[in-house]
């Protein structure tokens, strides 16, 4: 009678059966450097041990912010102002038609952690996160979901991902 366990030897170890599947197609939870693709063995490794490269942490989140009049997207590391006057903010076109939106409003940002950002710029009518006037100059932290509103009516909706 064999032991109980004697099927169960006969499996590979579970790195060699990993090494069988697919092995062109990283699993889903795989995390490769965006520079060179290699795979990285430490996702949470402050630069990859194939190209030397620093690594984004966390992967590679980007702030969205949706607004009726076009996306603004954010990466890590990038200030974004809005306002209307084209001068100060890169995204003045999505703005140019509210007049009650400041020529330099407010601005938005990810920092490396992946936490986004906002502060108002001095804005004449306001800076609000769900509702809620920010003081002026002060970093309020923004959320997936939240909704971004400048002056009265100009509401964007935040995503990151
Ligand atoms: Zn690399």
């Amino acid at each position: 009678m064999p032991p109980p366990h004697g099927r169960e030897a006969t499996l590979l170890p579970p790195d060699q059966q990993r090494g069988h599947q697919h092995p062109q197609q990283p699993d889903s939870t795989a995390f490769m450097c965006p520079y060179c693709e290699a795979v990285l063995s430490n996702p949470g490794a402050a630069q990859c041990d194939s190209c030397l490269r620093p690594l984004p942490q966390k992967g590679t989140p980007v702030l969205r912010v949706q607004f009726p009049t076009g996306e603004l997207k954010v990466s890590v590391g990038q200030h974004l102002v809005l306002g209307r006057d084209a001068g100060q903010s890169p995204v003045a076109a999505t703005f140019t038609q509210y007049d009650n939106v400041s020529r330099r409003h407010s601005t938005v940002w990810l920092d490396p952690s992946g936490t986004a950002w906002v502060r108002d710029e001095g804005s004449t009518n306001g800076t609000f996160v769900n509702g809620e006037r920010l003081p002026r100059g002060v970093e309020a932290p923004l959320r997936d979901g939240d909704q971004l509103r400048l002056a009265a009516d100009v509401t964007g909706t935040v995503q990151l991902a």
